[in-house]
Formats: structure tokens, sequence, C-alpha cells
């Protein structure tokens, strides 16, 4: 009898529970299963090799013409060292010897790297012992070729299901968003890790960082994700599967109560008024802000459209895509935060490569990558000023860590409006600017940063990372990654009243800010701006209409005596709203 109720501990990325079956969603990989080819079907098989290495081939030349047109010659070393490593005799014979002793090409493709690997770890020189990675790289792209259609993706769901993974990387995310995912289990990631933020935006339940999931569920097996408790059920009884169908049923209801907030203003009970705006992904994300009551869009994270496709994308495509939320949004403020790509936000652009970096969090990421490429940089500029003429339109850079980087940001914003000039096309000219505050040498010098920018808004997220030293995806350290550490507290009423001194107003885009755990702390803090997954609008509201600042304020006060998260916890626990 096969057992039942198997109960699995993880992190709650995304509140809520549902209820189906399971799909499993396989990353790019080398099969290892080894099939035997019957002889008369080897040159069929020898065949089906040769398509896979031609596409693949024409995959990696398009690639190099990319990367040489955008980042220069360097990169695009990197495309031309997996063709070479495609049009070499010596593996290239091997593979094919290996399907003409009766092997799947795809086996056969596993087979000879794996003897090839060997051989990569034995070099001495550390340059050509990494190679094996390219080797790798390029046999996975034939692999996926081969495999075609065969490879489950999100595009071939039929019917409501739970997808598990491995991991769910923030690309996959992009098409999660058409099909039918009704929630998601992963065996890594932590609670701000990208993947855990669409399930909010797109109020999915997920679970993540269960360490084995994946290995443990087959193909259409019962599952049960109960977001709001960090757990996942396998092949859940009748009675449990009973019990969380009225759960669900309560979820919706209670949803629904939340509705009644969606068009009032969110203000406290003293009449202190807070802007409550929307973090969003795509275009198509805005009905469902405005259907939530937001304010705005406090952060609009362009760098999604790089991970939706494989090229690299134009002005135009630029300012199409944000001239429809300008105008969906008027007359609120859109808050275009330019590319963040890097850390766990890798393109497939070619870009890949260039993402493949030791500590990717801490490397070419965000406003470094694009000083790195300014001419990427600029075709993104001059589509996001070309759009402020349809919308109030913001720009907002990302990963600041320190004066020269707005300023140098800033002068290829000038060139921007030049070359908009010179060409005629119409943009605001006193487009204003901001800058995130998500490292933490910026947050110390808030009031330099202040004096060069129009607004901040704070990126908890990265924030907290970078000072706790704690990384965001990694499940096995999740317990430090505590926003209510005194550390955090200081240096967030630190950062809101430094730019309050310089006359500038703080918002804050990072989870924290739609966690209703600490909304009464933020507003105690003096925070001006919110911005969350739209579906959190409705309860933060509640919230911020049922307390006064003066009794926000007091409980600050209070917990910047504790002297550690668990103190500070307990006074949180301890608050009375009225
Ligand atoms: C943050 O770091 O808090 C943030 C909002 O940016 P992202 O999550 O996209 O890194
Ligand atoms: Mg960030």
């Amino acid at each position: 009898m096969k057992q039942s109720n198997i109960v699995l501990n993880g992190i709650a990325a995304s509140s809520g529970v549902a209820i189906g079956k399971v799909f499993i969603l396989e990353e790019d990989d080398l099969v290892s299963v080894k099939k035997d080819v019957p002889t008369d079907k080897i040159n069929k098989e020898l065949a089906r090799l040769r398509i896979a290495v031609k596409q693949t081939k024409a995959d990696l030349e398009q690639n190099y013409e990319e990367l040489n047109k955008m980042l220069g010659e360097n990169y695009a070393k990197i495309a031309d060292a997996h063709i070479l490593i495609l049009n070499d005799p010596m593996i290239g014979k091997e593979v094919v010897d290996c399907v003409k002793e009766g092997n799947t090409a795809e086996y056969a493709i596993y087979a000879v790297v794996k003897k090839f690997s060997k051989s990569f770890d034995a070099i001495q020189d550390e340059y050509f012992r990494e190679r094996k990675n390219d080797l790798i790289d390029v046999a996975k792209k034939v692999t996926a070729h081969l495999l075609g259609k065969n490879k489950k993706t999100l595009a071939d769901l039929k019917e409501d299901s739970i997808v598990v993974a491995k991991n769910i990387t923030p690309a996959d995310t992009v098409s999660m968003r058409e099909a039918m995912v009704r929630g998601f289990a992963t065996d890594l990631g932590g609670k701000t890790s990208h993947t855990a933020l669409v399930a909010r935006s797109l109020e999915i339940p997920a679970v993540v960082g269960l360490k084995n999931v994946s290995y443990q569920v087959k193909q259409g097996m019962s599952i049960i994700i109960d977001g709001n408790n960090g757990i996942v059920i396998l092949n859940p009884s009748e009675e449990t599967i009973s019990n969380y169908k009225r759960e669900y049923e309560i979820q919706v209801s209670n949803r629904k109560a939340l509705e009644q907030f969606k068009d009032l203003p969110a203000v406290t009970t003293d009449g202190l008024e807070i802007k409550l705006g929307a973090n969003i992904e795509s275009p198509e994300e805005v009905r469902s802000v405005l259907k939530h009551g937001a304010n705005g869009i406090g952060l609009y994270r362009s760098e999604f459209m790089y991970l939706s496709r494989t090229s690299m994308p134009t002005e135009e495509d630029h300012y199409r895509n944000y001239i429809q939320v300008a105008q969906k949004m008027m007359p609120y403020n859109v808050i275009i935060r330019t590319i963040d790509l890097g850390g766990d936000k890798i393109a497939k652009l070619g870009l890949m490569e260039v993402g493949k970096e030791a500590n990717p969090f801490m490397g070419l990421r965000a406003i470094r990558f694009c000083l790195k490429y300014p001419e990427v940089f600029k075709v993104q500029l001059k589509g996001i000023l070309r759009a402020s003429v349809c919308g109030n339109v913001r720009i907002m850079y990302p990963m600041i860590s320190g004066v020269s980087e707005i300023k140098a940001a800033n002068k290829i914003l000038e060139q921007a409006k030049e070359e908009l000039r010179k060409e005629g096309k119409p943009f605001n000219e006193d487009i204003k600017v901001g800058a995130m505050i998500e490292v933490p040498s910026a947050a110390v010098i808030t009031d330099l940063i202040a004096k060069e920018v129009d607004f901040v808004s704070i990126g908890t997220n990265d924030l907290i990372q970078y000072t706790m030293a704690v990384d965001r995806v990694n499940a096995n350290i999740a317990h430090l990654y505590n926003p209510m550490h005194p550390a955090i507290l200081r240096l967030l009423k630190f950062i809101i009243n430094s730019a309050h001194e310089a006359g500038i107003d703080v918002g804050m885009c990072g989870e924290m800010a739609g966690d209703p755990a600490y909304t009464v702390v933020l507003l105690g803090l003096g925070l001006d701006e919110f911005s969350m997954s739209a579906a959190q609008i409705p309860q933060i509201k509640k919230i911020i209409r049922s307390v006064s600042k003066e009794k926000a304020k007091m409980l600050v006060n209070k917990l910047l005596k504790c002297s550690s998260m668990q103190e500070i916890e307990i006074e949180l626990k301890k608050f009375k709203y009225i």
C-alpha cells in the first residue's frame, strides 16, 4: 500500500492553499539513462544527432552575433569557444562511435562528456580545468535539441497543476503567467528569491527550500501546497484533503472580505495618508494592480522583459512596453527600475554565459552591468524617456553602492536625452530619477545619495541579504534572514531619517513592505510609500486604517531598545492596535 500524508517542511514563500496533481518541471540536463538502439535504427539515430548539432551551431552563431554587437568581441569569444567545442573532431568522433555501438544520441553525449570531464579534472591549470563547464554547457544544448518537444515545459500543462522542480528560474516564471499553475514546490530557494516573489505577485501558493521534494514525487501524484505554514503533503488522505478544502474556502472568503478596502484611502486613524504602490514585472499585471486599489507602480522590474526572450529588446520594444503601463496607470506614478540582470536573474540572450560568476549576487549585476555596457543601458533609457510623455514615469537605478555610480548613470541618461533631442523624439525633460537603497554602503551615505536624486526606495530583499551576510536564496540559512534584527531596524531608521532631513521621500519596494507583520513598524519609522505585490494591498491598507501614527511611533521606540530579534518579536506580538 502506498504511504499517504507524507509531510515535507520548507519555507512559506507565497500564502494560500492549493490542492492538485504534480507536474514535474525538468531542468535542461544530460541524459544518463542507457537505452539500446536496434542495429537497423542506428543510421536514423546518427541523423538525429547531426540535426541537433546543426541546430545548436545555429543558436551559438546567433549568440555570437548578438554578443558581439551589444557587449563586444571579448564576450562574443565565449560563444566562439562553444562553437569550437561543438566542432571538435575528437569529441565528435567519440560521440558518433558510441551511437554506432547501439546507444541513443543523448546517452552517447552523456557518456563522452563523462569520460572527457575526468581528463579535464586532472588538468593542473585552473583555466583549462574550468573549460569542462563549457563542454557540459554545449552538451546540454545539443541534448535539449535532441529531446525537442519530448521535454515537458510549462507550456505543456493541459490542466490545473502543482509544479514541482529542483528550482524554478525567473525565466520559467515568465511562462507561469499564462500556464495553468495552481501552486509550486521547489528544492531550492528562499523567501525573497525571485521565484517566490513572482509567486506572490501571481497569487500562487508556494513552498520553497524543500531540499529534495523533486526526488520524492512522481508525475500526476496528489499533492497539497500549504503556503501559509510552509509545508507540502504528498499523497494526502481523504481526510487531509477535506480539511484543506475547508481552509481553501476560508481563504477565498477572506480575500473577498478584504475587497471592501480597495477604494478606500490608506490613512491612519490620526489622518496620515500613505501611498501604496504595486511591484510588477510585466504590463499584463496592471489590471490586477488596479483591481487591488494601488496608487501607482512603486517598482517595475523591467529586467523580466529580457528573461522572456532570446534577443536583446530594442528601444522601440522598451518604449511600447512602458507606455502600456504608463497610460493605464495615469495619473499615478510608474517607477521603472532600470535592468537588474545578474544575481539569480540570468537572461538567455547569450548573456547566460556572462552571468556565470562565483558570487553572482555580488557580481556584475544591475547598475554595474549597465555602466559596463552603456550601449545596452542607453537603449533602455531612451525607451523609458520616450514613454515619459504618456504618463508619470520615473527612473530608478538598482544596486547603487555610491554617489559616483549615480553620476555615471546620469551622464548616460543625459546622452540618451541628447540623442532623442537630435532625433526629434519627445520626452519629459524633468523626469524624476531615484536610487534604490539596497546595498549597505548606500544606506550609510543616504544623505549624500539624497543630494543626487529626487527620491529613494529601500530594497530590503537585498539590503537584508548584504547586511546580514545571508544569501537570500539559500534555504539552509533562511532562519537568519529576518527584517526584525536590531541592525536592520536601526539601518531603516537611519535611511528614512537621512532622506527626510535631505527633503526627499522614501519608499520601500522590498518584500518587507508587503508583509503585514511589519506594517506598523514601517509606519512608526516614518516610511512615506509602500510598494508590494498587488494582492497584498488590501490587507496592508486594512492595517494602516486601524492604527495611529503616534501609536506606531511609540512601538518603534520600544523596539529600538531591544537587543535581539527574539526580543523584538515578543514586543511586536504584544502590540495592540487600539
Ligand atoms: C530588493 O532588493 O528589495 C528589491 C526590491 O529588488 P529585487 O528583489 O528585484 O532584487
Ligand atoms: Mg534588489
